[in-house]
């Protein structure tokens, strides 16, 4: 059979109906202990597959392929966060006296643990302009280990030209790292564009439900090894009844991300016109600064973007946000709802300095009904107007 597609994939990967009774979906096992036969095998050097619940189980395998598949990669772990998954990456390719560069539009809680984590254990952290493209060969040193990306960046959505950082980051002998949560593994293919290792925050898009943490680290086959090492050498270990969440949420990304992304888009192009609004930042819009490179290298975007008000009127911007009723006000974004999210990207730039006319506001496009979404961002705006004049 020819290559199947995505569509296909998301159906049928990490499951094995036939090892399971003909049950549709991988069975949950909860497991610490795994009885051994008797001493030759608990001493046999080629151990079996499943030896401790910590090291994982068929419940884990199951989502670890599937996500590995999707990824395009060599192999997957799975994490108890997101944010778990970028450090253990960062922890498993970073020695003391190593230089890692790090984009400054990266999620702030990974930013935060280089900052902390990394510099106190001799690692030199140093942040880049997201949009550096081939300048950050002039950044590279000869002990640079890891060039870390995220693309479209945290909350500003820069779009960074992956290919060539990564051709010139493999020059110098660096592995590059990516936060690919933005896309997800439909929208963008990292491992076709040079990333060796590639994080996913489950939590968002692939549970998809808002009632889950996790992440993931996908690697090449060079780049696994390290990443296993220290995954286990931490006590990384996943829940199973969160696991079987996350692989439900999987088989529905596909038409989930879709929606997701017709009703961002639709949203977008109305911030577009409206009065209040100074700029919109979706990559997906033409007139996005990094659309040529996001329309080149992705096949897709979420639901995920944000605007810039034309005024940073504390009182303005919460007579706008308080007034929504169908955008909760909440951190994280990825399930089935709405959400709305005032940022402030100059707080904690450090390689760039985030100039805006005014509020920027983070927003999550769910998958209520469109015209009841636009009514109610009218109907705040209104708001906001008594408020402004
Ligand atoms: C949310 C998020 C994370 C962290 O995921 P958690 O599961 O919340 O720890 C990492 N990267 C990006 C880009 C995110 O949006």
């Amino acid at each position: 059979m020819s290559e199947k597609k995505t569509d296909t994939v998301i159906i049928s990967a990490g499951r094995d109906p036939e090892a399971n009774f003909g049950i549709v979906n991988p069975p949950v096992y909860h497991a610490s202990t795994v009885l051994y036969p008797d001493m030759a095998t608990l001493r046999a050097k080629k151990r079996p597959l499943v030896t401790y619940g910590r090291r994982g189980t068929p419940t884990t395998f199951a989502l670890q392929d599937a996500i590995a598949e999707l990824e395009g990669g060599y192999k997957t772990v799975l994490t108890a966060s997101g944010l778990a998954g970028c450090t253990i990456a960062l922890l498993a390719h970073l020695h003391a006296g190593d230089h890692v560069l790090i984009t400054d539009s990266v999620y702030g809680p990974t930013r935060n643990f280089a900052d902390k984590v990394l510099k106190r254990y001799g690692v030199e952290v140093e942040y880049y302009d997201p949009l550096i493209g081939n300048g950050i060969a002039a950044l590279l040193r000869p002990n640079t280990k890891v060039l870390f990306v995220e693309a479209p960046g945290s909350n500003t959505f820069e779009v960074q030209d992956i290919p060539a950082m990564a051709e010139i980051a493999h020059a110098a002998g660096a592995l590059v790292m990516m936060d690919n949560t933005w896309a997800s593994p439909l929208y963008f293919k990292p491992f076709e564009h040079g990333v060796d290792v590639s994080i996913q925050a489950v939590t968002k898009y692939i549970c998809g439900h808002s009632d889950v943490m996790m992440g993931s680290i996908t690697t090449t086959e060079a780049a696994y090894k390290a990443t296993l090492d220290m995954h286990g050498d931490i006590g990384m270990a996943v829940a199973p009844d969160d696991v079987y969440l996350a692989m439900r949420g999987l088989r529905t990304l596909s038409v989930r991300l879709a929606r997701h992304m017709e009703t961002g888009l639709t949203l977008a192009k109305w911030f577009e016109d409206r009065p209040e609004v100074a700029r919109v930042i979706h990559p997906a819009l033409p007139t996005d600064p990094g659309h040529e490179i996001w329309k080149r290298d992705f096949t897709g975007a979420s639901g995920l973007f944000s605007i810039v008000l034309k005024t940073h009127a504390q009182d303005a911007v919460a007579a706008f946000v308080d007034h929504l009723e169908l955008f909760g006000i909440g951190y994280s974004w990825g399930g089935f709802e709405s959400l709305v999210m005032p940022q402030n990207p100059g707080d904690y730039r450090t390689a760039t300095k985030w100039e805006a006319e005014g509020q920027l506001i983070r927003f999550h496009a769910g998958l209520e009904d469109v015209g009841d979404l636009i009514a109610d961002l009218e109907a705040a705006f209104a708001n906001m107007k008594t408020v402004t004049g």
